[in-house]
């Protein structure tokens, strides 16, 4: 793991919803991964009103909690959308998505950023074994890919590295994103097909939920019924702690991990987005078409209405 001092470099704002920030730092020499990006995740800490927190790279998050929660800013999880350069000029590239009507720190810090604003960043370091990347097909021949806005940057890694590294399958990809202005190009892959779906003034998982369904043919239960099975209406309010995240070799839902075996049928499933969207799809692909635990990663990347905790 590498902790590293980061500054912004530049700053698109490619569509209405994402700011595209260049992140660079001599200390980015030492980052990097043994093998494809995919779905590579690391930790940001945007500062707080005294500026950046003082972390020590081995302990850097017990150091961060044992700050006090007012001033120690907030540390949110972001996908690498690309890297460029080498060396000491090696620059990460974050899509961040700016959020509609409440902010949180990481949005609001997105808006807002400019070249030379700072930032540190939790990464994986050159040369060792780090974790953080949860696309794993094995020899899974035909692939669904289902993600919001926020796993847009993860699906396009995923495409433009999936020819290379992991070739020759079919699949179907289905991203939803706030309007049509923010549907973009995404890496062409032989056999896999993209259908985009603009929300507009639909509920967030919606219109994801109608097309996985007519695609695999089962019946979307009506949205509320829906949200009624994902958020029963006397549950305590859900801590950002509890998002759904379950994988071939891990389960937030404390069921048993499995080895993770070849696909049985050839098919394998990468959902990320809304806890409610993914917990919805999970529902209906494992328990009422049986999809197995071993061919399926479910992660909530975000709660609408829940801030993260740290
Ligand atoms: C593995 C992983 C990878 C991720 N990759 C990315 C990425 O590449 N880019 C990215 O932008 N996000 C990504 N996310 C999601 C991001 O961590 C969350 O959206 C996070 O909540 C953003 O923090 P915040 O400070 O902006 O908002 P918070 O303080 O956490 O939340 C404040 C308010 O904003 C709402 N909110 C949070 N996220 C969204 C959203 N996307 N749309 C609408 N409302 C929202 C919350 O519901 C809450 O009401 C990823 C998450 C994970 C777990």
């Amino acid at each position: 793991m590498l902790l590293a001092n980061v500054t912004v470099r530049s700053v698109e704002r490619p569509s209405p919803s994402f700011a595209r920030i260049e992140l660079g730092g001599p200390q980015l020499a030492d980052f990097g991964v043994d093998g494809p990006l995919f779905d590579q995740r690391i930790k940001l800490v945007f500062p707080g009103p005294q500026g950046l927190p003082a972390l020590s790279a081995e302990n850097w998050w017990s150091d961060y909690t044992s700050l006090e929660a007012e001033t120690r800013g907030a540390v949110r999880t972001y996908t690498i959308a690309d890297v460029a350069g080498a060396g000491a000029e090696t620059r990460i590239v974050v899509d961040f998505v700016i959020h509609p009507g409440a902010h949180g720190p990481g949005s609001d810090w997105a808006q807002q950023a400019s070249p030379g604003d700072e930032l540190l960043a939790v990464l994986p370091r050159r040369g060792t074994v780090g974790g953080g990347i949860e696309f794993e097909p094995g020899d899974a021949e035909r692939l669904l890919l289902v993600g919001d806005e926020t796993a847009l940057p993860a699906i396009h890694q995923i495409l433009r590295e999936l020819p290379e590294r992991a070739g020759g399958r079919t699949g179907a990809v289905f991203v939803e994103v706030p309007c049509a202005e923010d549907i973009c190009d995404l890496p062409v892959v032989d056999g896999v097909e993209v259908t985009w779906l603009p929300r507009g003034e639909r509920a967030v998982g919606a219109p994801m939920m109608e097309s996985v369904a007519a695609h695999l043919g089962f019946a979307p239960m009506p949205a509320a019924a829906e949200s009624a099975a994902v958020e029963p209406a006397d549950a305590a309010p859900p801590s950002a702690d509890d998002m759904p995240w379950e994988t071939p070799t891990y389960s937030a839902l404390g069921e048993a991990a499995e080895e993770v075996a070849p696909p049985v049928d050839g098919r394998y499933a990468w959902i990320a987005g809304e806890a409610g969207m993914v917990t919805a799809l999970r529902r209906h692909l494992v328990g009422e078409l049986g999809m197995p635990r071993t061919q399926v990663a479910f992660m909530g990347y975000w709660r609408q209405g829940v801030a993260m905790r740290a």
